[in-house]
């Protein structure tokens, strides 16, 4: 099997799972005893605390641990809205190409009488920093725009993003769960008020994240309960999953460039080989992109075609988003884009890691050749393109 769906989730590293054995049967009491079998799983979380913070370039105390990525953007974006509220700002600009997480939390502020602007993208998926700088109002409570793309990959320019929001003084949340562990973070760098990572977008378990929230930024809570988290967010804490996330994080961060290289490598390779193929186009930027991250638009296809038959030849990828696949709409990030919808139908993403080999690229290439050219002879759409029916999207 070539597992190439990544950004969906990854393998646990023996790392991480070594990580957070320990936690199970011998660490296991609750934090929040004074006993000294609690103190020690005390003390062991606010050691994963410090590794984290250390990593992105915070302190230990603005670190928040949540059950994923889904949560902290939740909390992140409820947080500032509340607080924007209180100053009677009741503006949010973000991006038309956000994770669910952070689009489904935004409807449901506009529903309460706050109002969104969601920046379109350029062709390739980059938001300008002048372009949120325009869009940014003396009632602006928060700018959202993500670091990294799950579906496209393409890299947005946060530093630049971030400085533009710090000079109009507003708060600024990044969605980072794809670029933790592949493009170098530092939220002092970065101007980042707000951050949210999920560990298993980087070889850690599921169902554990981080919120970074810079001091001073008042968080609201999402779930009430016992002082856990500074009090911003109740529930006993999930020892070893933090455990096991805090080493996944330094694990990946460790291996960070010579990863990139080897993953950049066969990323082009695959771009390469994959655009070769007649009528098929590269949805993201060419270089401003996760080193692992290829998806391309092949004309005249169905997406859930595709990955059915590459599944039979043992090959795990995804089309659009695991969130977007089961319905019909195509992905909002390829429209957004301005991929016409019959040609977004038609995507394949591939996400590498460093787990993945030169011999796998050129065997996805080889198959993925042949279904396509095959599911387009049985195609009517490809007919009719082939006739001159219909005119080509995808020169
Ligand atoms: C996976 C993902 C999330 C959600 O993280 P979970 O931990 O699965 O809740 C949010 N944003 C992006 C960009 C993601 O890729």
């Amino acid at each position: 099997m070539i597992y190439a769906d990544n950004a969906a989730t990854t393998k646990m590293s023996r790392t991480a799972i070594d990580a957070m054995l320990p936690y199970f049967d011998k660490i296991y009491a609750n934090p929040s005893s004074l006993h000294e079998e609690g103190q020690q799983a005390a003390e062991a979380l606010y050691t994963a605390r410090e590794r984290i913070a250390k990593v992105i370039g915070c302190t230990p105390k603005e670190v928040y641990f949540t059950s994923g990525g889904s949560e902290a953007d939740n909390q992140a974006i409820i947080s500032a809205a509340l607080s924007g509220e209180r100053k009677g700002k009741k503006h949010i600009v973000s991006t038309a190409i956000e994770h669910h997480a952070v689009l489904h939390t935004l409807e449901k502020l506009k529903k309460q009488g706050y109002e969104i602007t969601l920046l379109k993208p350029d062709e390739n998926g980059l938001v300008y920093s002048k372009e949120v700088e325009d869009a940014i109002r003396p009632d602006t409570a928060l700018v959202s725009v993500m670091y990294a793309n799950n579906e496209i990959g393409t890299i947005e320019p946060i530093r630049e993003i971030g400085a533009v929001c710090r000079e109009k003084g507003v708060v600024f949340h990044t969605d980072a769960v794809q670029a933790a562990g592949h493009i170098e973070i530092d939220v002092e760098k970065d101007n980042i008020d707000l951050l949210s990572l999920s560990a298993h977008k980087f070889h850690g378990p599921k169902g554990i994240g981080v919120l970074y929230a810079k001091r001073g930024i008042l968080l609201s809570n999402l779930i009430e309960g016992g002082a856990q988290e500074r009090g911003k967010r109740a529930g006993t804490e999930n020892i070893p999953a933090i455990m096991a996330m805090a080493a996944a994080l330094e694990e990946e961060v460790s291996h960070m460039h010579e990863n990139a290289a080897k993953l950049t490598a066969m990323r082009d390779k695959l771009i390469d080989g994959l655009t070769q193929i007649p009528h098929t186009a590269l949805n993201g930027d060419r270089l401003k992109r996760l080193p692992g991250n290829v998806n391309v638009c092949f004309e005249g296809i169905e997406g859930e075609s595709l990955l059915l038959l590459l599944s039979e030849k043992g090959i795990c990828a995804s089309s659009g988003s695991a969130c977007t696949s089961g319905s019909l709409d195509p992905s909002h990030v390829l429209l957004a884009i301005g991929r016409p919808h019959e040609v977004a139908h038609g995507s394949l993403r591939l996400s590498l890691s460093a787990e993945n080999t030169e011999e796998e690229v050129d065997y996805m290439i080889e198959e993925i050749s042949k279904v396509v050219e095959y599911l387009r002879g049985m195609s009517p759409v490809w007919n009719d393109l082939q006739k001159g029916v219909k005119k080509y999207v995808i020169q």
